[in-house]
């Protein structure tokens, strides 16, 4: 290991330091230094830091960079916190190994996901012996991942190339916090999740997602145990997401998967434990029954009700009939919870379950969360899920903070901002004491890129608003040599402009007829951008997750087409409830909430465009509102510095010359 004491960040960071000779693609950033020399002042005086570093700069490294130093000079111990599996991936099996490598930094490091993505021993081998599949391909797909778990050593099922993201095998080779045996599990010693929560109680750099961030921080506080080890310093990456993250960690939530499991399970149980008693069997049936009756009537999938608008009939009778229904079984698994651990494991979740199903149903007994709350329905193809938050985690973030005990908060990410205030970030986080810092983008916005707002569009509540824009458009569609990457606001003008551009793709010329047409939901999120990039003149259709993260350079992608400015739905219950509760406040809900938030939107799907120092593009917002409204500018003003134009003939050339 060198001796890194006389090394500084600047010398480390300069143009012939380590990490230049270490990294052919190196280059010096100001704003990269900038970045990692604040991390290294906030480690210093033990302060909490916001970090706003526009595209381009580098970020990873200079988070990395001065953690790794911490960890190395003076024991640190450091938690990263990112927004994906794909992004911790890449942190932990890239930049950290080869960081710490260029560094001659060799400190214990440890990737810690869900408990979810792992490898459930005690489950798979339930599965096996009972042999009870909906298709036969699961059953084989099963056998395939037994072979696998002789193999792996993280158990982490993630890497295993037979189990697909959307197999629906995952809930029966992974626990979950329900039906987790804990201690009693006979397979506790070599149990996967174990071992990986061992491996990072012990590490000095631990990389997990937000989801198990929060975890780990609701869990201390309610004094439950711990997920994580102890940190002196807390990296928080892709930070922009966390405030909506935390709102489900802050409040309560009942799915009806978590009913079926336990219903699953019960069966699983008494096949082998509690055979003679059929009353057991009927009882879950009768759950079931139950559960089921509620999802038929709730109607379509993708539906977020207020609980005070659910049919009565939903909200009062139904939901009470599962009540009875779970009390049942709940009494039937007492009677027979001595005969085994899983059946002891299964009468708890339905004490559980019923707890949680006595507080939704009775406003009386439900404990207050600390804030101002809402409750909701939300339902999906397979089933629905109640859930209750509080309208404001600021406080509730702030008193973990407290708890979890880190000197050193960063909180980083390219779309924190609006209008060059951290205002909005720091208030959903309770963060007004955080130092801040803005770091621009090192791309040439000017030479590489063009915004177009197209002339004379109708306001996007007009009926045919969907039909001229895309018309308007089109002509650019067809000039682009390279991708083409359209990012709506909903399915319904997805689905509208799919028919539109299919009908023009099947009379245009060969050339265009050859682009290949994308539509998000067709095939998972990874494949798509995969056979987009591959593609290099395809044209991609997405929605909402698709906003965020999808990283393709150059010409395979030099085109982004923006629908709409990205407004939350009004009626959707949390922003609803949150929208009534600021105007009881005086405040103004839409310059305070809706706007805010629809801005770091726009940041994150126009971000798409230019992802390096070679990339070029246009990027085409189609809103009129954004120069008809006074507000459009705080939208103008928080986007990267692209020279504008509202000229057709000006984007056509301008793509044109792109292959020039
Ligand atoms: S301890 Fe929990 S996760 Fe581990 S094998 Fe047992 S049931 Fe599965």
């Amino acid at each position: 290991m060198s001796d890194l004491k006389p090394l500084s960040i600047d010398s480390l960071f300069s143009a012939n330091g380590l990490l230049a000779e270490a990294f052919d693609k190196f280059v010096e950033r100001d704003a990269q230094l900038q970045m990692a020399k604040a991390i290294e002042k906030a480690i210093e005086k033990a302060e909490s830091i916001c970090i706003e570093a526009g595209t381009g700069t580098g970020k990873t490294f200079a988070y990395l960079v001065p953690a790794l130093l911490a960890a190395y000079h003076n024991g640190k111990k450091i938690i990263v916190s990112t927004g994906t599996k794909n992004l911790q991936d890449q942190l932990y099996f890239r930049d950290l190994p080869n960081i710490a490598e260029a560094l001659s930094i060799n400190k214990q490091k440890a990737l810690l996901k869900g408990r979810n993505n792992y490898l459930c021993l005690y489950r798979m081998a339930q599965n096996l012996d009972s042999g009870r599949f909906q298709s036969r391909s699961m059953a084989d797909t099963l056998i395939k991942v037994n072979h696998w778990s002789k193999k792996t050593v993280s158990g982490d099922l993630t890497q295993c190339p037979e189990l697909k993201d959307n197999d629906p095998l995952w809930g029966y080779v992974t626990s979950t916090n329900d039906n987790c045996l804990g201690a009693d599990c006979p397979d506790y010693a070599d149990c996967y999740l174990v071992k990986a929560r061992q491996k990072a109680m012990e590490a000095d750099l631990v990389v997990v997602n937000h989801h198990l961030l929060l975890a780990d921080m609701v869990l201390k506080e309610d004094g439950f145990g711990e997920l994580l080890p102890q940190a002196d310093m807390m990296i928080v990456d892709e930070a922009h997401q966390l405030a909506a993250i935390a709102h489900s960690f802050y409040g309560r939530r009942l799915t009806s998967r978590q009913i079926n499991e336990l219903c699953r399970d019960t069966e699983l149980e008494a096949m082998t434990t509690a055979k003679d008693d059929r009353q057991l069997s009927v009882a879950v049936r009768r759950v079931e029954g139950a559960v089921n009756e509620i999802r038929i009537q709730l109607g379509d999938t993708g539906q977020k009700i207020n609980w005070l608008q659910l049919h009565s009939n939903i909200r009062e009778k139904m939901f009470a009939e599962l009540l009875r229904e779970v009390k049942a079984l709940s009494r039937r698994l007492d009677m027979q919870a001595t005969r085994s651990k899983g059946l002891d494991s299964c009468h708890r979740r339905s004490m559980e379950i019923l707890q949680s199903l006595m507080m939704f149903g009775d406003q009386e007994l439900a404990p207050e969360l600390a804030q101002e709350s809402v409750r909701w329905v939300e339902t999906y193809r397979t089933g629905f899920a109640v859930i209750e938050t509080p309208l404001d985690v600021a406080e509730a973030f702030e008193q973990s903070r407290l708890e979890q005990g880190a000197d050193t908060w960063v909180f980083t990410s390219a779309t924190m901002t609006q209008s060059k205030k951290f205002e909005h970030f720091k208030s959903l986080l309770g963060l007004d004491a955080s130092k801040e810092l803005m770091l621009d983008s090192p791309f040439d916005y000017q030479n590489q890129s063009l915004l177009y707002v197209p002339r004379g569009l109708p306001d996007p509540r007009n009926a045919t608003y969907i039909e001229t824009w895309f018309e308007r458009i089109y002509p650019l569609i067809e000039i682009n040599q390279g991708g083409t990457f359209l990012l709506f606001t909903s399915y319904f003008a997805l689905n509208k402009v799919r028919d539109l551009i299919e009908d023009k793709l099947k009379v245009s010329s060969q050339e265009t007829a050859s682009n290949l047409l994308l539509i998000q939901g067709e095939k998972p999120k990874n494949e798509l951008i995969e056979l987009f990039r591959e593609a290099g003149n395809g044209i991609l259709l997405a929605t909402s997750s698709f906003w965020e993260g999808v990283d393709v350079k150059g010409m395979a992608l030099s085109l982004v087409v923006i629908d709409k400015l990205p407004f939350s739905a009004p009626d959707e219950p949390l922003v609803e409830a949150r929208i009534q509760s600021m105007r009881k406040q005086g405040k103004n809900p839409f310059y305070e909430l809706q706007i805010p938030e629809a801005i770091t939107a726009l940041q994150q799907g126009s971000g798409r465009l230019i992802r390096d120092q070679e990339d070029k593009g246009v990027l085409v917002l189609c809103d009129p509102r954004i120069v008809a409204n006074p507000y459009g500018k705080a939208f103008l003003n928080s986007l990267p510095d692209l020279p504008r134009t509202r000229d057709q003939k000006t984007v056509l050339k301008f793509l044109q010359s792109l292959t020039d």
